[in-house]
């Protein structure tokens, strides 16, 4: 399922994001970048260990031996992958109810477009972050995500967004919040 905003395009589908041919994925990492579970894993083992030691160079380099903080966002190469590039982004983990991780997961989607459109790109998919192993509900985490992203495209030219969700299951509900969001716009 798709929607229009202005001259930008926003799609919902179900799938493995590391097949998309977009020309960024979305990484849904941990604060060390040096891999992990979930989509993590997947996107390190199909773009390869190049994909690592770039990490490590921003670990190194850009952040000073610092984790990337939860909200930020940081760019590679894709390697091996059909995507040129990977943005990294650190969901926050959730924990009861902090509001400020709400404002932290919009954080993760704002800061990653901004990144694609500072690089003149013009495609990016989003995995649904945050909601595997950080345990964010899904319901809520679906509402931010699609909020952040319409928001986003009615202020700027960017292209095309895709949300890839891993099952039928997330997609309904990510479904569902466009189509609340959408009737609201
Ligand atoms: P987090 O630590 O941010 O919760 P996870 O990787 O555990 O990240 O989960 C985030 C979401 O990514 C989950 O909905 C999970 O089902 C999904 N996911 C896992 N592998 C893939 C994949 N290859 N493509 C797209 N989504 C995936």
């Amino acid at each position: 399922m798709h929607i229009l905003i202005g001259e930008n395009r926003l799609e919902l589908t179900i799938g493995d994001i590391t097949k998309e041919k977009t020309e960024a994925i979305v990484n849904a990492a941990n604060g060390s970048l040096m891999g992990g579970g979930g989509v993590d894993g997947a996107i390190h083992q199909a773009a390869g260990p190049e994909l690592l030691q770039a990490c490590r160079t921003i670990r190194k380099q850009q952040l000073k031996g610092e984790p990337l903080g939860t909200g930020e966002a940081v760019i590679t190469a894709g390697y091996h992958l059909p995507a040129s590039y990977v943005i990294h982004t650190v969901g926050p983990i959730w924990d009861d109810h902090h509001p400020n991780q709400d404002k932290q997961l919009a954080s993760c989607y704002l800061h990653a477009l901004k990144l694609a459109q500072e690089h003149h790109l013009s495609s990016i998919a989003f995995p649904s972050i945050s909601t595997g192993v950080y345990r964010f509900p899904i319901k809520l985490a679906a509402e931010i995500a699609i909020r952040t992203v319409t928001n986003y495209l009615q202020t700027a030219t960017f292209g095309q967004v895709k949300i890839v969700l891993f099952s039928e299951a997330d997609f309904r509900v990510y479904q569902s919040a466009l189509k609340h969001i959408t009737d609201s716009l």
